[in-house]
């Protein structure tokens, strides 16, 4: 089994995640890709996250359509800051040994976790798939850091330009501004009807 997983805060998930997941899948011949929020961390860039509860519910909203997509509780429930390593292993404990597993990550996130402490070890349990952002010097980030990715097998795809970030979603929503068709209408309901975002931060 290929098993993809599309780790991310999602604060909230927007079409970038989910085009990007679904191109990993098909162009990584996957047989499912894992959403992987992430636990309640105290502080991301200054700013609160909302609770791992509403993140994580959509996630599943927005992603209960497609049968190849599965959500994840792991970081949701552990208590504390998670590490990928930590959920590496425990993915890796529960599939065996049989399972290949591929972490999808944006470009420019997977350099930093080549700089990770315990990179090495990240590095021996998966394969990155490391996606293009509209903006993204591919050839520019190779050679920049070229020689430091030791062990680290990486992929990378391209997929088509969406320059939709959470961060333009969450200050649209302060804003009153649309976020029609930037994230599934499900979502959209969700946040209105919690009313999510609705204070700028
Ligand atoms: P924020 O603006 O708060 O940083 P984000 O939109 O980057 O949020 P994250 O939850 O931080 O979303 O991202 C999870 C993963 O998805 C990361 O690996 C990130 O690089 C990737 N990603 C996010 N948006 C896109 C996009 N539009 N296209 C491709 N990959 C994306
Ligand atoms: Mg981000």
């Amino acid at each position: 089994m290929r098993l993809g997983i599309m780790g991310g805060t999602f604060d909230p998930i927007h079409y970038g995640h989910l085009v990007t997941a679904e191109e990993a899948l098909v162009q990584f011949n996957l047989d499912r890709v894992l959403f992987m929020p992430t636990g309640n961390p105290a502080l991301k860039r200054d700013r609160a996250v909302t609770p791992a509860e509403d993140r994580y519910l959509m996630v599943v909203v927005a992603t209960a359509s497609n049968p190849d997509f599965d959500v994840s509780r792991l970081e949701v429930d552990r208590p504390g800051p998670t590490y990928t390593v930590d959920t590496l292993q425990a993915l890796r404990a529960e599939y065996g040994p049989s399972t290949e597993l591929f972490f999808i990550t944006g470009a420019d996130a997977v350099w930093e976790i080549v700089g990770w402490k315990d990179a090495e070890q990240v590095a021996s349990l998966a394969t990155f798939i490391a996606a293009t952002r509209p903006g993204y010097d591919l050839d520019a980030a190779r050679t920049a850091h070229e020689g430091e990715a030791t062990g680290f097998r990486i992929e990378y795809i391209e997929v088509p330009a969406l320059a939709i970030s959470s961060t333009d979603l969450r200050s649209r929503l302060a804003e009153r501004r649309t976020i029609r068709y930037l994230t599934p209408e499900s979502v959209a309901a969700y946040i209105y009807k919690r009313g999510l975002y609705r204070e700028a931060g």
